[in-house]
């Protein structure tokens, strides 16, 4: 059965990366909730999707000249202290409308930016409290740009990690992240021992370290199963919609990746937000668990997808 990551927690229903997000997609009995981890100034981790504040926080009305010349305001330009003052809501485009217009609305609530390490307390706490073993799905956020802005992320990262005991591949953890060379840095070079997944990028929008030989060789993934467990791919990485019949058809990459020892966990499944091919939200869990048979989903509704995945094929 394929295991539920909570997306940003239960981001289809309060704004993403808060603790009320996290703690109802924990309630929604989530596999394992995600985290996106970047650094303030004064090299603290805190839990947000970017490497700016934008776009879920009031930041542009607080600190109104505090922003780079490419008009972003960014994490690492701001201490802790600042940060926790800001109000976070949902998700806004640049000229400020709502990403997904039916979720909670942009402005409202009283929600606020919390540190990696709140957040590991959290789930600790309702694992103690509820007797569940929750996991942890957290992504190193552009470890090459910390570099460059002079802090190794991923070391911190880690250690932060291993305060509060996640230590071995048994843990209830999957690490995350983008950059292939930092993921072969993490394994081989600092020796962790926990479950690592390689996320592949949607297209070129993202990060240029990206690394897609893996996708084009079965050689390719083999070596990539020397240094992960499991490969995170765009959903439409993994199927296409046949021409004739409109129905999606599976492009063979889960099926390649398995035969190379890899667990497949794509990205991201929203019932607002069907790809092509998909008329219904049940259908595209139903294919993607079914009919292609991933390892596990990131899904911005966790409660929907484990019902679906609960219920007899129908
Ligand atoms: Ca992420």
């Amino acid at each position: 059965m394929a295991v539920i990551i909570a997306h940003r927690g239960a981001s289809g229903y309060l704004p993403e990366h808060t603790l009320a997000a996290k703690a109802m997609a924990y309630a929604m009995n989530a596999d394992f909730l995600e985290q996106d981890v970047v650094a303030t100034r004064d090299d603290q981790l805190v839990v947000l999707h970017d490497i700016f504040l934008d776009r879920v926080t009031d930041v542009a009305e607080r600190f109104p000249r505090r922003a780079r010349t490419d008009g972003r305001y960014y994490v690492r330009d701001f201490d802790l202290d600042e940060i926790r003052r800001l109000t976070v809501s949902e998700r806004v485009t640049e000229t400020g409308l709502p990403v997904y217009p039916g979720r909670f609305p942009p402005r409202g609530g009283h929600f606020r930016v919390h540190t990696f390490a709140d957040e590991l307390q959290l789930v600790s706490g309702l694992n103690q409290a509820t007797g569940k073993q929750t996991g942890v799905y957290p992504e190193i956020k552009r470890p090459a740009w910390h570099r460059r802005e002079g802090f190794d992320l991923t070391s911190a990262f880690l250690q932060e990690l291993s305060t509060h005991g996640y230590q071995t591949r048994e843990d209830p953890i999957f690490v995350q992240c983008f950059d292939a060379a930092e993921v072969r840095r993490v394994r081989h070079e600092l020796a962790c021992g926990l479950r690592l997944v390689q996320l592949i990028g949607e297209n070129d929008w993202q990060e240029a370290d990206t690394d897609y030989k893996y996708l084009r060789s079965d050689r390719g993934l083999t070596e990539l199963a020397d240094t992960v467990d499991a490969v995170g791919p765009w959903l439409n990485q993994l199927y296409a919609v046949e021409p004739r019949s409109g129905a999606p058809v599976s492009t063979g990459l889960a099926e390649r990746a398995h035969d190379a020892g890899l667990l497949v966990h794509p990205y991201t499944f929203r019932a607002d937000d069907l790809p092509a091919g998909f008329r219904r939200f049940e259908d595209l869990v139903r294919f993607f668990a079914f009919d292609i048979g991933v390892d596990g989903m990131f899904t911005d509704f966790p409660d929907l997808v484990s019902r679906l995945l609960a219920e007899p094929r129908g």
